[in-house]
């Protein structure tokens, strides 16, 4: 699904945020990325979704060739690719309903499919009943699940979530990563960044650390600290 072959990104001449990064991740894997402020995370992020250009090595998702990429062909790619951030980018002005609608619309879908569509999606994220509601009157976890739902509403194969419980209190946090597994189990691949330690603990997943532009470690069932998982 993912592939990365001894990938570098180097930012103007000498700033390598990146160095030889080698990384295969299987479809509908769920994989956590750590790493200290500065390792390099968001940075392979961008490259994933190509908002950066990699400076050396090879990417590949779902069968995409980053190098044989055109412009015209990124739309396309940026529908395999889902993206959830820490600070929501929920539109303010448009209701839960109409937030998750927007990505449809402005890709073409029409009326009855977006009617058909949009119920399904927030209700696997626990928002049935907020339809009308206003992202002002959310909790920020509820935020974050319509911030989910508008990112998986095009059934993207690879969502990738950076910092998406960063905001939040440990309840409203789980109640996030609690909506990821449920739609990795559905098939999707999941990319998770985060730095809550007990999430990692808790999700007993694969854990790939980077550190200073290296891949530092590559875990299955990672678990940082001692001692079993707190029950909720
Ligand atoms: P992380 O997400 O792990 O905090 P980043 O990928 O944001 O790390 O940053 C990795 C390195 O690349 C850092 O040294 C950072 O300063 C640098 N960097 C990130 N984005 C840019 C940019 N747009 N221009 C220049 N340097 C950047």
């Amino acid at each position: 699904m993912i592939l990365l072959d001894r990938v570098t990104k180097v930012y103007g001449k000498t700033n390598t945020a990146l160095d030889r990064i080698s990384l295969h991740v299987e479809p509908k894997e769920f994989v956590i990325i750590v790493g200290k402020s500065g390792a390099g995370k968001s940075t392979l992020l961008k490259l994933l979704t190509r908002e950066e250009r990699q400076t050396g090595g090879k990417i590949v998702v779902g069968g995409i060739d980053y190098d044989k990429l055109k412009d015209k062909d990124i739309p396309l790619l940026r529908r395999k690719i889902g993206v959830v951030f820490q600070d929501f980018k929920l539109l303010p002005n448009k209701n839960v309903y109409e937030n998750v609608a927007f990505a449809l619309e402005i890709v073409g879908y029409g009326n009855k499919e977006i009617q058909h569509t949009v119920p399904r999606v927030l209700d696997i994220v626990g928002l049935k009943g907020k339809e009308k509601n206003m992202p002002r009157e959310l909790s920020g976890g509820e935020r974050q699940r319509v911030a989910i739902a508008r990112a998986i509403v095009r059934q993207p194969k690879i969502l990738i979530a950076d910092e998406p419980t960063g905001n939040l209190d440990p309840k409203h946090a789980w109640d996030v990563i609690k909506v990821l597994e449920k739609i990795n189990r559905y098939g999707t691949t999941v990319l998770l960044t985060t730095h809550n330690q007990e999430i990692v603990n808790r999700l007993k997943r694969r854990v790939i650390t980077i550190d200073n532009g290296k891949i530092a470690s590559d875990r299955a069932n990672a678990q940082y600290s001692q001692g079993s998982p707190k029950q909720q």
